[in-house]
């Protein structure tokens, strides 16, 4: 099954975003928790919730990408904004557990001068505390560019925090094509080879979503500038290679370009025009 879909806004709450993911032919997508700056979440309504879960099943969805604000930073050297990860995460992950067995996406955080090796332990401690063994939600660490002190931006650093977690079955892996082409995995030529290293250092039963993104970037840039699927260093080619890979079948590919409603519908019909049953 070809699951493909975008980012939508939340504000209209998960019926709206589902409908709307029909009209443009997805079948998944994914949502920011609450405001990406952070912030607080919107108050729950169950009703929509149940709406959504049968809409979702009446139109055979895949699993949906729910993405924690960009301000959620589980190193950074300052206590309070570390609180605030915690904080949120606690949150987003209880809330999740109202539409169960989907996934919860977060970028790792950035160590800002603490060092690599401190940070991915500032993360694990993290996880350490949110998650519990009745969680339904798979939590997923995402591939990052590598821009300033970013971790996350090879396989190792994944790997790593993956061990450092006592319940790591509860953890997955998002690979964003533009950032992993920003931070110098070479998915235009050599993608059999990436993805050998991603399934020998991490393991591919890990890989549970991608992010469909081009990059305005060269190889290595370690910028993270999403450029449309096409019109940037990655190519169409690139793009027709990873959703027809044969280790990368039946996992939900989510497009985040800069696009509106109608530019993420075409990229959607392109895609779907160069899958290959
Ligand atoms: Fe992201
Ligand atoms: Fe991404
Ligand atoms: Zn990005």
């Amino acid at each position: 099954m070809f699951y493909i879909g975008c980012h939508l806004s939340s504000s209209k709450g998960f019926l709206n975003m589902a409908k709307e993911a029909v009209k443009l032919n997805a079948n998944t997508f994914q949502f920011f928790t609450r405001n990406p700056r952070g912030g607080s979440a919107k108050s729950v309504d169950l009703e929509d919730i149940e709406l959504f879960k049968q809409f979702a099943k009446e139109n055979n969805f895949g699993k949906i990408v729910a993405h924690a604000p960009y301000t959620l930073n589980p190193c950074s050297a300052d206590e309070k904004t570390r609180e605030f990860a915690l904080q949120v995460m606690t949150d987003d992950l209880k809330r999740m557990e109202l539409i169960p067995n989907n996934y919860y996406n977060f970028h790792p955080g950035s160590h800002v001068k603490q060092g690599v090796d401190v940070g991915i332990d500032m993360i694990a401690d993290l996880l350490n505390t949110v998650l519990s063994e009745d969680l339904t939600t798979t939590v997923l660490l995402e591939t990052m560019a590598g821009k300033g002190t970013e971790i996350g931006r090879n396989f190792e650093e994944i790997k790593s925090i993956i061990d450092k977690t006592t319940l790591s079955d509860k953890l997955g892996v998002c690979l964003d094509t533009c950032h992993v082409s920003d931070a110098g995995y070479d998915i235009v030529n050599e993608l059999d080879t990436v993805l050998e290293e991603f399934d020998s250092i991490i393991g591919l039963e890990k890989l549970k979503a991608v992010h469909l993104n081009d990059s305005k970037n060269e190889l290595g840039a370690r910028k993270d500038r999403h450029e449309k699927i096409g019109e940037g260093f990655l190519k169409i080619e690139t793009f027709k290679n990873i959703i027809n890979h044969p280790k990368l079948k039946n996992i939900p590919f989510l497009l985040e370009t800069p696009n509106d409603l109608s530019g993420y519908a075409k990229e959607i019909a392109l895609l779907q025009s160069l899958y290959e049953e």
